[in-house]
C-alpha cells in the first residue's frame, strides 16, 4: 500500500515536506495534485493520505484510503469537504513543539496587553510622556476557550508567569463560560472551528465579557464577527484585539481592522506547524494506525473536532 501527501503549498516547500515524510516513514511518499500527477493505479493504491489543506474533492478519488493524517491541527477545512467519506478516521496533528509555540505566542500578546503596549504606541506616536498604573500579572485573570492541546500549554506558560488563568471546554458545560467571561481581564479564543463555536466572538459574548477587557483569537477567522468586534472596540466594552486569524487570509487590503488604532493584526502565525517535529509525530501516528494501535489527535466527526 502508498502514502500520498497533498498540500497546496509551493511546489519547493511540498518536496522539502515530501523528502522529511519519507525519511521519517522509511518508504516513498507520492506527491499529489497540484504538485504530483497520480495515474489511477497510483489512487487504487493509496491506504494513507498525508495532508494540509488539500483541495475539495481530492480524498475522495482513492476507493482503497483508510487513514487521513492532517498536518494541521485545525480540520474544520478537511470537515467542509463533503465528499471525505463519512467512514474514514481522520487524525490532526498533535504536536508538542506546535503547542508550545501557540504559548509562546499567547503569553506574548497576554503580556503585551497586560503592560499596556498598545497604549504606549500610541503615546509614543503623539509623543506623549504619561505613564499609566502598572499591576502585577497576578491581578490580571486570563480566559482560555478551549483547553485543548493548545490551550493547556498556554495556561501553563501563562500561570509560570504568574496569571491566573480561567479555562473553559465543551465538557465543563455552557454555564461555565460565564465565570470565565465575567472575570477575565484577558480572553484567549483557542477552540478549534465547528457549526458550535462558529461566530462565538461577537456581541451577545462581549457583553457578558468584563467591561475593558482584551481579547486575543488565535483559534479561526470563522470564530469572530467583525464588525462586532470593531464595535465593541470603539464603544469601550473591549480595550484591545489581537487577531491572528480571519475569514479570509490573506486579509484583504481594506479590511478596517487594518488600520483600527485598538487591533492588532498577525498573519496566521500563532503556531506554525514545524516541518521536522511534524512529520515525525505524523510518521507515529501512521505506524501506529497500520499496526492496529491507538492513534492520536482522531477527530470525532459528529463533534466537528
Ligand atoms: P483540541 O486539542 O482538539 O482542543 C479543543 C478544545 O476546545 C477542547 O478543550 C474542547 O473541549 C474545546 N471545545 C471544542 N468545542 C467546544 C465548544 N463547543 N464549547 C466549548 N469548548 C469546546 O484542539 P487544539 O489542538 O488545542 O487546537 C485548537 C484550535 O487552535 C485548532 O482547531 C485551530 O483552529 C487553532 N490553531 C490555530 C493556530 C494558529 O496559528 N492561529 C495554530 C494551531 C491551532 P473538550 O476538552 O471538552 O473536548
Amino acid at each position: 500500500m502508498s502514502l500520498v501527501y497533498f498540500c497546496r503549498y509551493s511546489a519547493s516547500i511540498a518536496r522539502h515536506w515530501q523528502d522529511l515524510l519519507e525519511t521519517a516513514l522509511g518508504e516513498t511518499v507520492l506527491l499529489g495534485p497540484p504538485h504530483g500527477n497520480l495515474g489511477a493505479d497510483d489512487l487504487a493504491a493509496v491506504d494513507v493520505a498525508i495532508v494540509a489543506n488539500p483541495a475539495p474533492g481530492l480524498l475522495a478519488q482513492m476507493p482503497n484510503l483508510r487513514f487521513v493524517q492532517s498536518l494541521w491541527a485545525g480540520v474544520d477545512g478537511l470537515l467542509a469537504d463533503s465528499s471525505v467519506p463519512e467512514h474514514l478516521p481522520l487524525a490532526r496533528l498533535v504536536d508538542p513543539n506546535l503547542a508550545t509555540a501557540m504559548a509562546e505566542a499567547v503569553a506574548t500578546h497576554v503580556l503585551g496587553l497586560h503592560r499596556q503596549l498598545p497604549a504606549y504606541r500610541a503615546q509614543q506616536a503623539d509623543v506623549v510622556w504619561k505613564p499609566h498604573h502598572q499591576p502585577l500579572a497576578a491581578e490580571c485573570p486570563v480566559g482560555i476557550l478551549g483547553m485543548g492541546e493548545m490551550g493547556k500549554a498556554s495556561a501553563a506558560m501563562l500561570r509560570a508567569l504568574g496569571f491566573p488563568v480561567l479555562g473553559w471546554s465543551r465538557s465543563a458545560g455552557p454555564a461555565a463560560l460565564d465565570e470565565v467571561l465575567a472575570r477575565a481581564h484577558i480572553l484567549v479564543n483557542l477552540l478549534p472551528l465547528t457549526p458550535e463555536t462558529r461566530h462565538i466572538l461577537a456581541a451577545p459574548l462581549f457583553a457578558r465579557m468584563r467591561p475593558g477587557a482584551g481579547l486575543i483569537n488565535f483559534g479561526r477567522g470563522g470564530h469572530q464577527v467583525v464588525a462586532d468586534i470593531i464595535a465593541a472596540l470603539d464603544a469601550g466594552v473591549l480595550s484591545h484585539a489581537v487577531l491572528d486569524v480571519f475569514e479570509t487570509e490573506p486579509l484583504p487590503a481594506d479590511s478596517p481592522l487594518w488600520l483600527h488604532p485598538k487591533v492588532t493584526v498577525t498573519p496566521h502565525v500563532a503556531a506554525e506547524t514545524d516541518s521536522r517535529t511534524a512529520a515525525h509525530c505524523a510518521a507515529g501516528n501512521i505506524r501506529a494506525f497500520r499496526a492496529g494501535r491507538p492513534v492520536t489527535g482522531l477527530v470525532d466527526r459528529a463533534r466537528g473536532y
